[in-house]
């Protein structure tokens, strides 16, 4: 079985390795595809927290099962081999104060397959533990799904922003995570979203999921003020920017992830006399099954989102395409044996 490794920062190998076996709650997992992240490039580098190498990345993944541990059906689970799934790659200790007090995802000891200690999903087949692991219908389209773990963030997102019916939001970025914000918008309430990107391209991908309201520069948007303001760039200039166009009452909220070293300037007088709220939200907590179901019921536009598949083969050329910020979601199917134009 083929597998990318990253064998030590900023090192990528091609490695033949023998085939996983699931332990007792465990579950083999055949990848149909695993979409390419910021955290992938973090990973790489070397700049993710805790990441022990040698590591095969990929945590945005879907499958087939082709193996169950004995165990995996003795409790409330019903998997088959053959099932079609979605995995959630966060995996807690459930025994720190932040895991015993409902914040699982600032867990101490957090680990994601393919991002800190255990292998991710960019080799042909990879064991998750049964309880990470979502049944999808048998006809949800399974390389678009690999879009449900994001999916899964931006409704943790969601959750931690008001639900207020009438409300306007502004959205900065408009790649996945913008796209996915902006999408979910209307269903937290949003009578209009507006969305912000320096890139035309990235504004066309805006254009192709239904948000009709996009510049790039906010001075252009037919309103000064919002309710709601994300940034999805964690650009320092995108989030000083952003900071002013929150309405008074308002939230704004830090979705991109920022330079670890950096800081942003904004006013605490505005915060004090606009009574305004700075939130953060940091990947999945208790939102991966609603992600299956709004994906399945048709929530966002997958197929004008994801631009590019690669081979196993083309792993590193995909790593430098999303560098570069060409195209739109790039995903990994690593048992497809040519990379693929999904999207002129
Ligand atoms: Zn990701
Ligand atoms: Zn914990």
């Amino acid at each position: 079985m083929r597998a990318v490794v990253f064998s030590s920062e900023k090192s990528l190998e091609l490695e033949e390795r023998p085939e996983p076996t699931p332990g007792h709650k465990e579950i083999l997992i055949e990848t149909a595809a695993v979409g390419i992240c910021g955290t992938d490039a973090h990973v790489f580098d070397g700049e993710f927290e805790g990441t022990v190498f040698p590591l095969v990345p990929g945590h945005e993944a879907t499958g087939t099962i082709v193996a169950l541990g004995e165990a995996v059906n003795d409790g409330v689970f019903d998997f088959h081999v053959g099932d079609h799934v979605a995995i959630n790659p966060s995996t807690v200790c459930g025994e720190c104060e932040f895991c015993l007090n409902g914040h699982q995802n600032l867990c101490r000891f957090w680990n994601g397959l393919g991002v800190v200690a255990s292998d991710g999903a960019s080799q042909q087949r990879f064991v998750a533990p049964a309880g990470n692991v979502y049944k999808l219908k048998p006809d949800t389209d399974l390389f678009e799904a690999a879009l449900i773990e994001p999916l899964a963030c931006a409704i943790r997102g969601w959750d931690v922003l008001p639900r207020r019916l009438g409300d306007h939001v502004l959205v900065y970025g408009a790649g996945t995570m913008g796209l996915l914000m902006a999408q979910l918008a209307p269903f937290a309430g949003a009578a209009s979203v507006t969305i912000v990107d320096i890139n035309e391209g990235r504004l066309q991908a805006a254009a192709d999921v239904g948000v009709k309201l996009r510049y790039t520069n906010a001075d252009q948007a037919e309103r000064a003020k919002w309710d709601v303001v994300v940034d999805c760039t964690g650009n320092i200039r995108a989030i000083e920017d952003a900071l002013t166009r929150v309405k008074p009452a308002g939230y704004f909220q830090n979705f991109g992830v920022a330079p670890a070293d950096r800081t942003a300037n904004y006013s605490p007088f505005r915060v004090y006399r606009d009574e305004l709220s700075i939130v953060g939200t940091m990947a999945v907590l208790n939102s991966f099954g609603r992600a299956v179901e709004m994906f399945e019921a048709g929530a966002i536009n997958a197929k004008a989102m994801i631009s590019h598949s690669f081979t196993l083969d083309d792993y590193a050329e995909a790593l430098n395409m999303f560098r570069q910020g060409t195209g739109r979601k790039l995903q990994i199917r690593p048992n497809d044996t040519q990379s693929r134009v999904l999207l002129p």
